[in-house]
Parts: C-alpha cells; sequence; structure tokens
C-alpha cells in the first residue's frame, strides 16, 4: 500500500468500521500542496452566476426572490446546539439541504459547470457577444437548437446527476446521467421526468464516472463533466464561501482568533467540501477551521489526504471496506487526487461516524429544528463533538482556540435532503427514531 500518514491503530480503527478522527498532519504546510489553485477562480464563478440570474429566473421561477441566485439560509440553532455541542459556543446550520433548483449542495458546483459550458459554446457560435451581453438569449428557441445538438454526461451516486441533467435539460442540452448502484430510485425517476437519459450501472461511482466519460469522450458533440477532475466544479462550490460570509456580516459575526469558525462538511469524492474550504480559507485564513465527515465504511478523503502530496488516492477497498452506507451522497471508493492536492494544507482533519450516529442526528434535526434531510446531510452534525475527543482537544490547543470556543461559532453544513420523496423521508425517520430509542 502506498505511504499513509496513518498510525497502526488508526488502520484497524479504520478496518475495523470503527470511527475516528484523524488530524491532518499537512494543515498549514504550505510545501504539501503541490499547485493549489487561483483564488480568482472563486470571483469568476460568482461573476459567472451573477451574468446567468436574468436567464435562470427565466427558467426556474422560484428564483425570482433571490433575483438568481440559488442559495440557502443560515440557521440559527438552540436546542439542537445544546444537545449535540459539548465545547461551546454557537450553532449554525447552513442548509443546502433546500438549496433550489437541484435540492443539495450539488446545485453550486453542478450547476456552474453547465453554464461554464453553454456560455463558451455561446460565445464561439456567436449567441451573445461577450459577458456584458443578455443572457436572458440562451433561452431562446435558437439558443435551445444549439444546445440540443451537445451532450452533457456525468457519472454520479445521485446529486451530482440531479444537478447536472436538471440544469442541462432546462437549457436543452442533451443530458445523460450515469448512475452507480448506491442511486437512489427516485432521483433516477426525477430525471426521466424530465427527459433526462438515465443510464444504470451495477457497479460503484467509481465505474459510474469511468463508463459515463467513455462514452462521452467517444462523442465530439458530447462534453462529460468530471466529478474526479473539474476546476470548474471546485470554483463553484467555492462560491458558498463568499455567500455565507455575506450572511455571517448580516449576523453581526465577525470571524476572528477570539471568535473562531469551525465548519463541517461532509465529504464524498471531495469537490464539494473542497471547493467550500478553498473559499472559506480564502475569505478568513488561519481562523477558520474545516473538518470533512465520512461514513465509517468509506473514508476515502481520509485516505486521500493521509496519502502523499500528487500520489493517487487509496481507495477504501484497500482496507477491506466496501462502502455499505446509506448515505448515498457519500458512497465513494476513491477521492479525487485533484482535489486532495487543492486542499491538502487547508483541511484541518477528517473525522467517520457509523450510520446510526447519522441516523441519530437525522432525527435530532427533524426533532429539535424541524429540519428534515438525507443521511449524507447529517454527518455533519457529529462535529462538535468530535472535537471533545483526544484529538479534538490536541487540536483546540495546537491552534490556540481553546479559550475561545464560548465565542466560537460552528457552522455543519446540511448537503441534501429537500427533493427527498415524503415516503422515502419516513423510512429514513422510522429507522432513525428506532435507533435513538
Ligand atoms: C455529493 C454530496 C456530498 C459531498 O460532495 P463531494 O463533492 O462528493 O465530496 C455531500 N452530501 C451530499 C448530500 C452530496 O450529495
Amino acid at each position: 500500500m502506498t505511504n499513509l500518514n496513518l498510525t497502526q491503530q488508526e488502520k484497524e480503527k479504520l478496518s475495523s468500521g470503527h470511527p475516528l478522527f484523524w488530524l491532518n498532519p499537512a494543515y498549514q504546510n504550505a510545501h504539501a500542496a503541490p499547485d493549489t489553485p487561483d483564488v480568482a477562480g472563486i470571483y469568476e464563478a460568482e461573476a459567472r452566476l451573477a451574468r446567468f440570474a436574468p436567464l435562470l429566473i427565466d427558467l426556474f421561477p422560484e428564483l425570482k426572490d433571490t433575483g438568481g441566485l440559488i442559495e440557502s439560509p443560515l440557521l440559527p440553532t438552540d436546542a439542537l446546539n445544546k444537545e449535540i455541542n459539548p465545547i461551546g459556543g454557537r450553532l449554525f446550520l447552513k442548509a443546502d439541504h433546500a438549496l433550489p433548483v437541484a435540492g443539495s449542495i450539488k446545485a453550486r458546483g453542478g450547476i456552474h459547470e453547465v453554464l461554464c459550458f453553454a456560455e463558451q459554446l455561446a460565445l464561439k457560435e456567436g449567441l451573445i457577444a461577450g459577458p456584458d451581453d443578455d443572457y436572458r438569449k440562451l433561452g431562446s428557441d435558437e439558443s435551445r437548437t444549439l444546445f440540443a445538438q451537445h451532450t452533457i454526461a456525468v457519472g454520479s451516486t445521485g446529486n451530482l446527476g440531479l444537478s447536472i441533467g436538471i440544469m442541462g435539460a432546462a437549457l436543452g442540452f442533451n443530458a445523460v446521467v450515469h448512475m452507480s448502484s448506491d442511486a437512489k430510485e427516485w432521483k433516477k425517476e426525477r430525471l426521466r421526468k424530465r427527459g433526462v437519459k438515465v443510464v444504470e450501472h451495477t457497479a460503484d461511482y467509481g465505474a459510474a464516472v469511468a463508463a459515463g466519460r467513455a462514452e462521452s469522450d467517444a462523442d465530439p458533440h458530447s462534453y462529460f463533466v468530471d466529478d474526479e477532475n473539474s476546476p470548474r466544479l471546485f470554483m463553484g462550490y467555492a462560491v458558498a464561501a463568499l455567500r455565507l460570509k455575506t450572511q455571517l456580516d448580516a449576523a453581526g459575526i465577525e470571524v476572528s482568533p477570539e471568535q473562531p469558525l469551525i465548519v463541517y462538511l461532509p465529504a464524498g469524492v471531495g469537490g464539494a467540501p473542497g471547493g467550500i474550504t478553498f473559499g472559506l480559507k480564502a475569505l478568513f485564513g488561519d481562523n477558520v477551521h474545516c473538518f470533512f465527515a465520512e461514513p465509517v465504511q468509506a473514508p476515502c478523503m481520509l485516505l486521500g489526504m493521509a496519502g502523499e502530496a500528487g500520489q493517487e488516492p487509496v481507495p477504501i477497498y484497500e482496507l477491506g471496506l466496501q462502502i455499505d452506507t446509506d448515505a448515498d451522497g457519500l458512497a465513494v471508493g476513491t477521492a479525487s487526487q485533484w482535489v486532495c492536492d487543492a486542499v491538502r494544507h487547508q483541511v484541518s482533519g477528517v473525522y467517520t461516524a457509523t450510520d446510526d450516529e447519522l441516523y441519530q442526528h437525522l432525527f435530532s434535526l427533524k426533532n429539535l429544528e424541524n429540519v428534515e434531510v438525507e443521511p449524507s446531510a447529517a454527518i455533519s452534525c457529529c462535529g462538535p463533538a468530535m472535537l471533545n475527543t483526544g484529538p479534538g482537544r490536541q487540536y483546540l490547543e495546537a491552534q490556540n482556540i481553546a479559550n475561545s470556543l464560548k465565542n466560537g461559532v460552528h457552522v455543519a453544513w446540511l448537503t441534501g435532503g429537500s427533493f427527498v420523496p415524503d415516503k422515502e423521508y419516513q423510512r429514513y425517520l422510522e429507522k432513525a427514531i428506532k435507533i435513538s430509542n
């Protein structure tokens, strides 16, 4: 096996499916990241989303109130904070489970990448004259006729497929989504209803991506959204940091050494949490602390970050794990090497949690805050308690923030759920109640 920054005991915990809190030894070590992406990319993505906003209102009337921006609220908590946060400070929920259009965190990155491709084509074909033109022209029959000659393809465990498929189809593209075996039936149904072609695979996410990539590469009119290697997705996700800063400002919260920001991000292949971390680090530097969260059965980012810069991430199968989890949004066997290298010195650590823990938090979110999420999202709520463990305390001391925790601002990033059909959610909730009692 490749060199891993893990002790024998940590490896054994991972292999046996026990929760682990791993601190990243490369944190704050700029040498650990060979080529960090350019921060300017975040602002370019933000500007692109703003250019498209008027068109998005035409395509999705639910975006009228936000002026065409796809954004979610930052929700304060009280009861939940008391229940799940033993270390002090306030707890907020970043409600991306309720992001309009796609219903998950994939809305930002996925939609941004589709818009990048549409813009590139439109400029090349002269449908728009430049970035100052009226982008509503891209909803015209002429534009749709052009877009219909092109395919946008993606491989997904479900939510990225929804994001790419919904946006691609809305613009008139021929959209093809390759779904892994973990993908839920309702997600496939929802896409088919929108005219998206769904290709079902009996293997894992990595295999669905590989098959999608191969099919798309064979067709010169097909564009592949490569979740394992995509700066466009990454920068779209990173825009969330700018939006979060606006929301913190509005709440009168200034992030500082006396008031640290601690963020818990569910991680699959790494793009969404990586992009957000990259954005938050650009804004808040050492005063923001980003922890990734993964199911005990799919700790692919942990293995990727514990590996070495410029090396392929170790697949979870090498530890004898099988991605056996209900957190379908996090059901990934191998992390994105590109993302691991991009944020290798920015991620504070990675923790893992059992499905039972996810369900307990899914229940608490519903019971205490009336928030309905899918299991993947609930893993973010394990974060504050992890900081109260040995490695957590060690981190807080090392970063000199143990004493400012009473002013700390914790953000649990809720990544998906509002599109889950009620019947499906009730099933989650029943399981959650059984486990919690
Ligand atoms: C995709 C997804 C994530 C993680 O994003 P990655 O880019 O795969 O790391 C987290 N939660 C949900 C619900 C998701 O769909």
